[in-house]
């Protein structure tokens, strides 16, 4: 029989990024909140500690943390003509499954975006004329620009605990923001 639980104020579907995020948020302003995770539960103490997490064919090659495609899985089609069917292997998309999500096994690089990056179909069409862009490409500006976004980038980074202010990568000067203790990969290694 079903069992009823006392009623919270939210249920968060799945405890990734957007989710543990929004969950300290949300409790940080009283709000009462549930998650749903369909992984399993993660500690730093099991979970993050040496010899286990050097296992590279449990984490790397079977994919331990993410999303087991016997059980459940994305389907895809290359085109509307085709019939959608489940994608048993995983590519270089690797969705996250468990406590922490796919933040659990990301590189830790926190790249912002700058300000041309937002506008990206007027900068064509301004250095190289209107016709540049063909006409069935549907490339786009963002409706937000870098200033608009800056308090959300400062607060995001200052939340997940990343060091402020710019950083030097891959020889050009850029305003990503690096995790302080893990390392990027090698194209992407940064100075700070
Ligand atoms: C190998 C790798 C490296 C990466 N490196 C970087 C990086 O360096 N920098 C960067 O910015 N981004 C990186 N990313 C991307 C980043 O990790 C993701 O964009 C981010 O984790 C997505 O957050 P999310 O909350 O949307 O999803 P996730 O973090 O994946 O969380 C989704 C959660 O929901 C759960 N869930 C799903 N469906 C259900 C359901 N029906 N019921 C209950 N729970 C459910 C899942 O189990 C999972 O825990 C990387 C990703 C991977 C895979």
């Amino acid at each position: 029989m079903a069992k009823k639980l006392p009623e919270v104020d939210v249920v968060l579907v799945g405890l990734g990024w957007t989710g543990g995020i929004l969950a300290k948020e949300l409790t940080e302003a009283g709000v009462k909140v549930v998650a749903l995770e369909r992984g399993a539960m993660r500690s730093p103490q099991q979970d993050f500690t040496v010899p286990r997490i050097r296992d590279e064919l449990r984490f790397s090659s079977r994919n331990d943390l993410t999303q087991n495609t016997q059980r459940d899985t994305l389907t895809i089609r290359n085109n509307v003509s085709q019939e959608a069917l489940p994608m048993r292997r995983l590519g270089s998309f690797l969705p996250g499954e468990g406590l922490g999500g796919a933040g659990a096994h990301w590189n830790g690089v926190t790249w912002r975006w700058n300000d041309t990056e937002f506008k990206i179909r007027s900068r064509y069409e301004e250095r190289y004329g209107k016709k540049y862009i063909p006409e069935d490409m549907t490339i786009q500006d963002w409706g937000i620009t870098y200033a608009e976004l800056e308090p959300y980038y400062k607060n995001s980074n200052a939340r997940r605990a990343f060091p402020a202010g710019p950083a030097i990568c891959a020889g050009r000067s850029s305003p990503a923001v690096i995790r302080s203790k893990v390392r990027a990969p090698a194209t992407t290694r940064c100075r700070r």
